[in-house]
């Protein structure tokens, strides 16, 4: 699982930093979901190693411009380039609406390829390999959060050490891959988990852009590899942040430390802190990084590889 940051400023873009968008890559089943689609994503996507034909899915937050006018030049390059994968939709109730009237008035038909999904807080997408859900965020309009869950995967299995056993092949074997004890036709009981390496945990990954901080913020990250959480604003414009729904970097850290998140990656910046500027980028790093010291901000085409993890070596203690 691979995060590129497509863009990185909140409500317009400058000149090093677009729009909100986040792929995240599938690698093992050549997949790319993207997280909001802010206005030239595709351009973005051009300019990166993201691959635009291996979008299937696209999960949309909430439906404010900034994170929304690349969708219809995107789904239409889409089409235009004989991608043909249908693409699914997720995002707000108002979102098909949206794009049925964008496509309407611009004369661009989808064929059926494109597939609109208004969610609900909760699951919404599951399939054998991960589980979407998302939650409710407090901004000015109803803004999403998003919680991509990869299914742990049993060990490998040992067939050198079955073939030993002397175990005959067969069905046996699914049986043994998936954990459970069986009983062979001598009367030997065989524990698959023995046969089976560890078990590699699946990882998380959260998206919350855009909101205030919010208790449910914390629940939808809890214990995640990464959560990705906007910070719009420094400490000091904490009340900017009150009035209009909008993180700080201390809420961002605050929201990190309460879930247990492994690391915290801030993004979607106001332009107020470009460089030159009496507050900077470095200064809402440093003040996060006072509550919650795994903390990097994101930048336009940074790519993050989420590491693997095993719970079966937690260190539990140090003696
Ligand atoms: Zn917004």
């Amino acid at each position: 699982m691979e995060i590129t940051f497509l863009g990185t400023s909140s409500g317009v873009p400058t000149r090093s930093r677009n729009v909100s968008s986040v792929a995240l890559r599938l690698p093992q089943r050549a997949e790319v979901w993207l997280f909001d689609c802010g206005e030239g994503t595709q351009h973005q996507l051009l300019r990166s190693d993201v691959k635009i034909s291996q979008i299937t899915r696209i999960f949309v937050t909430h439906m404010h411009g900034d994170h929304i006018y690349g969708l219809m030049g995107l789904l239409a390059s889409c089409g235009l380039a004989g991608n043909a994968q249908a693409i699914e939709i997720y995002g707000p109730p108002d979102l098909a609406d949206y794009l049925k009237a964008c496509a309407r008035y611009s004369h661009v038909k989808f064929s059926n390829r494109v597939r609109v999904y208004g969610v609900n807080p909760g699951i919404l997408y599951e399939d054998e390999e991960f589980t979407v859900s998302c939650e409710l965020l407090k901004h000015r309009i109803p803004a999403f959060g998003y919680r991509i869950t990869e299914k742990d995967r049993p060990g490998r299995f040992n067939i050198e050490r079955a073939t030993a056993l002397g175990i005959p092949p067969g069905p046996v074997y699914g049986q043994l891959k998936r954990g459970e004890t069986v009983t062979l036709p001598d009367g030997r009981r065989i524990r698959g988990k023995e046969l089976c390496g560890e078990t590699e945990t699946g990882r998380k990954v959260v998206y919350c852009t855009d909101t205030v901080f919010c208790e449910s913020a914390i629940d939808l990250a809890q214990d995640a590899d990464v959560l990705i959480h906007e910070a719009t604003f420094a400490h000091q414009d904490a009340q900017l942040a009150f009035d209009r729904l909008h993180s700080t970097s201390t809420m961002a850290a605050q929201v990190a430390l309460g879930a247990g998140v492994k690391q915290l990656i801030m993004t979607h910046f106001s332009p107020r802190y470009a460089p030159g500027n009496d507050i900077q980028l470095d200064d809402l790093l440093s003040e996060a990084r006072a509550i919650f010291p795994h903390t990097i901000l994101s930048r336009d085409f940074m790519t993050y590889e989420v590491p693997r993890r095993n719970i079966n070596r937690e260190i539990i203690g140090v003696v």
